[in-house]
């Protein structure tokens, strides 16, 4: 790449150097030609001349002075030799310039002159009186004429190097006037590339076109700037709108987000208050059904049974997929026998299955493999339980068949197809896809011919994909379906202890061990006691967390029933406590909260302090009797094990067993089916456990009452909401249930500090206390 001021360099060198070389080319040409012909013309003078004189001495015979007129040719030093011939041809006189040679014979050559390198030989004839007389041959030397020529040619040539010198600077001076202005635009052009900025401006030149260059180039930046400008603009305005936009759509979001938490919690509380009042329905059923009864009661009564079942199912059902779909269901991940999963599932419908007179099938791989697994074989179940109950509800005749097909066993885990098929009613190709959304059913007419939600597969479906597996369906209307579970598991950490009796599986179970009770409040103690008496386990008790804290240091336990408030210490420090114990015996000791704070958030406290479950008060038999069979069966030390006698077995789904006759009493504020239950906790059957704690609640209510009014009164926010929460508790022990809901309300008042409002609520709450100490105190005497 050449630069442009070479590059006019080098074209002003050539078109100079060759203008001027011709130039001197002519010039030196034309002074040799006049030089030449200037010499000619004098040599022709000066032989012309000589001819004339000597002329008369040849015809006179006059050799001498002949001799004399050449001699004087001497003056004229460019002469060389001068020869005079006759006619004859012989020579008559010459003459000879020293040093040069000697004349070379005359040439009769009719030119008057001739040339050659060193001279010019002129050949004059000698006419006297017109008669020839001979001639005159005269050699003049060219050295003169090349000495004069030699010395133009250096003239000429300094002159014209002159010439290149000057003109040269001239023409540098108008190169830069061309060069400068595009040096500046190539100087701002990178400017702006490399700096992005558009500040310079291209200046102005004389020459039009360099003008024309840097205006259009000012131009094209102007406009340039103008649409970056305008650019910047655009995207300052989109930033903004997508800054908008996306604040927006947070406050959406997190609108969304709350509506979305405060349905799962409104779901969750509500089935959690429901579930509450069903079981004991369904207990007090269930003691009911135990009685004498009527044909035709005993037919009310289980209907009302199998109503409240479905109910309380599709509770459940509710609850999970509330806390499926607010991501608050974590797995569990522990070891399992498959096989046992499938036993326990197929022993809850093998009564149902039975009185359709439907064939139960497992079918299992041959050889059976060791199926020992890590997962969470109680949601594993819940899928089972779904499938097969689905497929007995919707099938007539025929069979059910599991069957478990091992697609690949590696050796950490197990790839697993599950199957569960029916001969049943089939579902339309339209509908397979449909039946895993949630309350979506087959057709309309399923809810009325079978009932259901529409959620068990829904429910299915995401607790499957929870644990990275996958359900389908096979079906043909009218020959049956085939229901497929695709699912990795990994193989089990431990060897598993097989015919483990597994909590709330059908059958009997028996519990053993030594339970801590931490409770303050009396009546909730006694409660607590005679239900723990009736499973025939062991108890201490402590009345608040240092008690248990000291208990736990000193001796063994099994399992400990923690209260969450209690004074001096609550569950909660009692907790860590325990869990921090030096010896570290506290560490994998079972820890269950007890709480009548049902609300959302209370179960995390309670997990975060350590504990390892959660029992919402009030509780009964079942729930009791479900949470200790699953955390003193998960010890593995006691259920079902070797040699030690089981002492007292329980149906693990029901409460009490028999129904005391207290028909006579007033009821209103008192909800007879807790003191009726109160009775089967006793250990010999009868009222002392009614009377013990209807003694001690009618003994240390008003206490508690008068500590709520003065609380009001001092306007002690504090003592409020913990003397409401006690009378709380130890009402709904006695089945004061409008007392104990208006004491929650107090509590929940005396929590938020607000004293007002509790003076608006006292009224209604002293009448409550009021009726309910007048029925209990008739109800006891009933008793007596
Ligand atoms: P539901 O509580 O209604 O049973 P599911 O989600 O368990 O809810 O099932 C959804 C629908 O799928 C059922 O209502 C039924 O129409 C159809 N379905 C499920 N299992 C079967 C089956 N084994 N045979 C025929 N239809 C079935």
């Amino acid at each position: 790449m050449i630069h442009l001021g070479d590059r006019l360099r080098r074209i002003n060198r050539i078109a100079l150097g060759s203008a001027v070389a011709t130039t001197a080319l002519i010039i030196i040409v034309s002074q040799i030609a006049l030089g030449l012909m200037a010499l000619i013309d004098t040599t022709r003078v000066q032989v012309r001349v000589l001819a004339d004189n000597i002329a008369a001495a040849v015809i006179f015979n006059d050799p001498r002075s002949a001799r004399e007129l050449l001699q004087s040719l001497r003056h004229s030093p460019e002469v060389l030799t001068a020869t005079v011939y006759l006619t004859s041809g012989r020579q008559f006189a010459s003459y000879r310039r020293e040093g040069t040679i000697p004349p070379s014979e005359h040439h009769d050559d009719p030119a008057e002159w001739r040339l050659d390198a060193e001279r010019i030989i002129w050949s004059q004839p000698l006419v006297f009186d017109q008669e020839p007389a001979g001639h005159l041959d005269l050699a003049v030397s060219l050295g003169g004429l090349y000495q004069q020529t030699l010395w133009q040619v250096l003239v000429t040539l300094l002159a014209a190097a002159l010439t290149l010198k000057a003109s040269g600077l001239l023409l540098r001076r108008l190169n830069r006037s061309v060069l400068h202005p595009l040096q500046d635009l190539s100087g701002l052009m990178e400017k702006i590339s490399s700096q992005g900025t558009y500040a310079g401006r291209a200046g102005g030149s004389d020459i039009a076109e360099l003008n024309r260059l840097a205006s259009g180039f000012n131009t094209m930046i102007e406009q340039l700037q103008s649409r970056d400008a305008s650019l910047a603009a655009h995207r300052d305005r989109l930033e903004e709108e997508v800054g908008v936009r996306t604040a927006e759509l947070q406050i959406a979001k997190e609108a969304a987000e709350a509506a979305s938490r405060a349905k799962s919690e409104f779901l969750a509380t509500m089935s959690h208050e429901i579930r509450t009042p069903m079981n004991g329905v369904l207990g007090m059923n269930e003691l009911l059904l135990d009685s004498p009864l009527s044909a035709q009661q005993r037919a009310w009564a289980s209907a009302a049974q199998t109503s409240g079942r479905h109910l309380l199912g599709v509770i459940n059902d509710i609850l999970d997929f509330s806390r499926i779909e607010s991501g608050r269901l974590s797995l569990e991940a522990v070891d399992f026998d498959l096989v046992d999963v499938i036993d326990e599932c197929l022993a809850i419908f093998a009564q149902p299955a039975q009185a359709k007179g439907l064939a139960l099938k497992v079918v299992l791989p041959e050889p059976r493999p060791e199926l020992a697994l890590r997962g969470d074989p109680f949601r594993l179940r819940q899928v089972l339980v779904n499938l097969v109950g689905n497929a007995i509800k919707f099938t007539d005749r025929g069979e059910v068949t599991v069957r478990v097909s091992l697609a690949a066993l590696r050796d950490d885990q197990i790839d697993l197809h599950l199957s569960v098929e029916d001969t049943g009613i089939g579902i339309a190709a339209q509908a397979q896809a449909r039946i895993f959304e949630h309350f979506l059913q087959a057709d309309g007419s399923t809810t009325r011919e079978y009932g259901g939600t529409g959620l068990g597969l829904a429910i299915c479906r995401r607790l499957l994909t929870l644990m990275g597996g996958s359900i389908s369906v096979q079906s043909q209307p009218g020959e049956g379906s085939r229901f497929l579970v695709d699912l990795t598991l990994p193989r089990a950490e431990l060897p598993l202890q097989r015919a483990r009796t597994t909590h709330d599986a059908p059958q009997r179970i028996g519990l053993h061990g030594h339970v801590l009770l931490v409770e303050d409040n009396p009546i909730n103690q006694g409660l607590a006691k005679a239900m723990l008496a009736k499973l025939g386990l062991g108890w201490t008790l402590a009345v608040n967390g240092e008690q248990a804290v000291d208990l736990v240091s000193a001796q063994a336990f099994d399992l400990v029933l923690m209260d969450c408030q209690m004074p001096v210490m609550d569950g909660f420090e009692a907790t860590r406590r325990i869990r921090n114990l030096p010896d570290g015996r506290g560490a994998t000791l079972p820890i269950i909260a007890v709480t009548a704070n049902a609300m959302e958030g209370d179960e995390h406290r309670c997990l975060d302090a350590g504990m390892n479950d959660y029992l919402a008060k009030p509780f009964g038999m079942p729930a009791l009797t479900a949470m200790l069979a699953r955390w003193l069966s998960e010890t593995g030390r006691r259920v079902g094990s070797e040699g030690e006698p089981v002492p007292a077995d329980v149906p693990a789904d029901r409460a009490v067993a028999a129904v005391p006759a207290i028909a006579s009493v007033p009821s209103g504020a008192i909800d007879l089916t807790v003191i009726a239950a109160l009775r089967d906790l006793d250990e010999s059957g009868g009222l002392g456990l009614a009377r013990e704690l209807l003694d001690c609640f009618l003994s240390t209510a008003d206490e508690g009452f008068i500590k709520i009014r003065s609380a009001i009164d001092g306007g002690d926010s504090a003592t409020l909401s913990a003397a409401a929460h006690a009378l709380k508790s130890s009402s709904a022990n006695v089945g004061a249930t409008t007392l104990s809901a208006l004491c929650r309300d107090m509590e929940a008042i005396g929590r938020e500090a607000r004293i007002e409002p509790a003076r608006t609520q006292l009224p209604a709450l002293s009448q409550a206390y009021e009726q309910a100490v007048e029925q209990l105190r008739e109800l006891r005497e009933e008793m007596a």
